[in-house]
This record gives structure tokens, sequence and C-alpha cells, in this order.
């Protein structure tokens, strides 16, 4: 396959192995060190890979993201989206205003909405239930991706409730998935240094399994590039896959880079400045040679990468272009230059320039419509 390259004979034996069966931690880490031509060859099985598994189509979706309140009384070492109480910049959308915001993307095309907030000291379980009650009032047939297993856990504890009984509770009043965000990197040494006070890995695990059986779908993330080493990567990878394997239950895998530019643990020195660019392509890579159609859908966000490396990504192993995103503050509070809506045509043009079929999709990717 590598005929053209001069590779290491191990990298390559593991590389043409990769594409019939799926790859072992071991591997993987090894696969995460590569440069020269051994990287090369690993873009080009991840890509191989992907064309195996999805073919040609890249797909997004029309999606609005509504960040209720930027109050949070966590201390995540990497937010750069966080206010104080206090402080006289933050804001607390109310429920009308929300619903506002809702009808107001629904009639710009949006078909999925994303509703996330700080941990603010005043809401519980109930306000979130009151959220999805209020905008499935309006919007019976929108779908609604909402509050990350931090929030839930949250939610849970303030009014008592057990993860399950939440759970069930966003179900009956209208959650369609959520986010697997709060992920971070599942290891508690680096969580104790970039999120002491979020749930530990067993609990994020447990929260996912959980909505997993109770028929709510999520997203898998990891958010990498400050503390953690090229270990800590795939022992994430491999519980994400061992999740998997015990409940169907993740729509897609999406890689998030750390942004360092406003990020407490980089200006306190704790923390490197992200990743390059050859540690991205190969994170995707990596991923897809261990997810294989496992999880099948692996995105990229242009938001942390750019239009343009977002694109080069896509020839590493994903096949996903994530949103239009209108909205998105997070990102852009932790020093992203993108952020803002995107039109479809943009995302369109990125993904025929590049010789692939875009395609819209719902959240679930379950209505693929090719462009
Ligand atoms: S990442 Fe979320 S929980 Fe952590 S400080 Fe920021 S808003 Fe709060």
């Amino acid at each position: 396959m590598f005929s053209m390259l001069d590779i290491d004979p191990h990298i390559e034996e593991i590389l043409e192995n990769s594409l019939d069966r799926e790859i072992s931690s071991q591997e993987a880490e090894l696969l995460m060190e590569t440069n020269g031509n051994e990287f090369q060859a690993l873009i080009l099985t991840a890509d191989t890979l992907r064309d195996n598994i999805m073919g040609d189509v890249v797909t997004f979706i029309q999606n609005w993201n509504i960040n209720f309140t930027d109050i949070c009384t966590g201390n995540c070492g990497f937010c750069a989206f966080k206010k104080n109480p206090n402080d006289k910049n933050s804001y607390f959308l109310d429920i009308d205003d929300i619903v506002k915001r809702a009808i107001e993307a629904e009639s710009k095309g949006a078909i999925e909405i994303c509703i996330q907030g700080g941990l603010h000291p005043n809401i519980d379980l109930f306000f979130y239930e009151e959220i999805l009650l209020r905008v499935k009032e309006e919007l019976p047939h929108i779908h609604l991706h909402a509050f990350s297993p931090m929030e839930v856990f949250y939610g849970a504890s303030k009014s008592d409730l057990s993860i399950k009984d939440a759970i069930t509770i966003l179900k009956n009043a209208g959650l369609g998935s959520m986010p697997g965000t709060a992920a971070e990197i599942l290891n508690d040494k680096v969580r104790s240094i970039i999120c002491p006070n979020k749930l530990t890995t067993d609990q994020w695990i447990d929260l996912i399994e959980t909505a997993h059986k109770k028929g709510i779908p999520t997203t898998s993330t990891m958010m990498y590039g400050h503390v953690e080493n090229v270990k800590h990567r795939v022992e994430h990878l491999e519980i994400l896959r061992n999740i998997q394997k015990r409940t169907g239950g993740f729509t897609e895998f999406v890689p998030l880079t750390f942004m360092h530019l406003n990020a407490p643990i980089f200006k306190k020195g704790i923390a490197r400045p992200g990743t390059t660019g050859f540690e991205d392509m190969k994170l995707y890579a990596v991923a897809r040679l261990m997810f294989r159609d496992l999880i099948k859908n692996i995105q990229v966000s242009w938001v942390k990468l750019g239009f343009k490396f977002a694109q080069l990504c896509l020839t590493a192993g994903a096949n996903d272009l994530g949103g239009t995103l209108g909205e998105e503050n997070i990102s852009r509070s932790a020093g992203a230059k993108y952020g803002v809506y995107t039109p479809p045509s943009n995302l369109k043009r990125l993904i025929k320039d590049m010789g692939r079929l875009p395609a819209e999709r719902d959240t679930l990717y379950q209505n693929i419509k090719l462009l």
C-alpha cells in the first residue's frame, strides 16, 4: 500500500492490519508519535478507512446554539466563558428570551437547537425541564440537543434527584439528545488539574451510559492539547470505544482542540499553548482507526480549527463538518477567531472543493440529504 514511501516496517504492519481490524491502545500510542513518512502513511490509511466505511459524503447540520447564561459556579481552568454572579458583564436569559431565540433559529433554517449554560447558583433540574417544555410547546418538531453531563449532574444534585430520574424528567420534557461535553480528558489526574470541581471520570461514564440506556443518545468529545500526554489521549479514546461497545449510544466523536489564549491554566503557565496541526491530524486519524464503524461519524470543528484547516482534517479520517452554528459564544470567549454563524453554502463549497459529496443531516444522522 505504501510502495512510494520508505516507512518503518512495524508501523507499516500496524497500518495495513488496521484496514481489517481495530487497533489496540498500544498501537494507537505508537501511531500518535509518528512523523515524516509514517505520518503520511497514517493519514492515508485513516482516509482510506473513512472511504471504505463512510464513502465520500461529508455531512453538516443547520443548528443554533443558545448559551443561556455565562454565570457559573465552576472553576474549570481552561474556561474563558464563565463569569461570577456579580460580574457586571454577565448575563442570564430568561425562559421567554430562550424561546424567542429558538423561534428565530427555526425561522432561519435550524433543525437542531443546542442549549447549554453555566452552572448558575439559582437553577436546578426543574429549570432545565421548563426550558425544554416551553421550547417544545412552541416548536414541537425541533430537535433539542441540550445540557452537558456536568449540567445534568449539577441540576440533579441541586434538585435531590438520582441521575436516572433526572434524565427521565428531561426526556419526558422533550430532550432529544445530549452533548457529550464535560469529558475533557477522562483521567482523574488530568481532571484534578484542569477541572477539579467537575464530575469524575467514573461519574461521567455512569451519566452517559444512563442517558444511553434511557434512550437519549449523546455525542462524544475530547478536549486536548493542555496538560495531558499521548497516553491520556489514547486512554480517553479507549474509554469511549468501550462505552460504545456496551451501549451504542454515541452519534459521533468530536475532538476539541484546546483554545489556550484566554484560558486561566495557560495564563498561569500550567498548560501548553494548544496543539500543533500535526497533533490534530494524528488525533483524527488514530480515532478513525480505533473507532472504525463503531463510532462512524468523526466531526471536525471549524469553530476551533478554522475553515481551511478543518477542510484538511477531513482528509485524516473525518466525515462531518459540524453545524452552521448560529450564536456560538463559548469558543469565541476562549479566543477562537471563528464561531459566528456560517451559511450552508460556505460548508458546501469547502466539501465540494475536495471532490467529496456535501450533504445536510439531522442530529442523529438519520436523514441525509445530498446537496
Ligand atoms: S467549562 Fe462550563 S462548568 Fe467549567 S467553568 Fe466553564 S462554564 Fe463553568
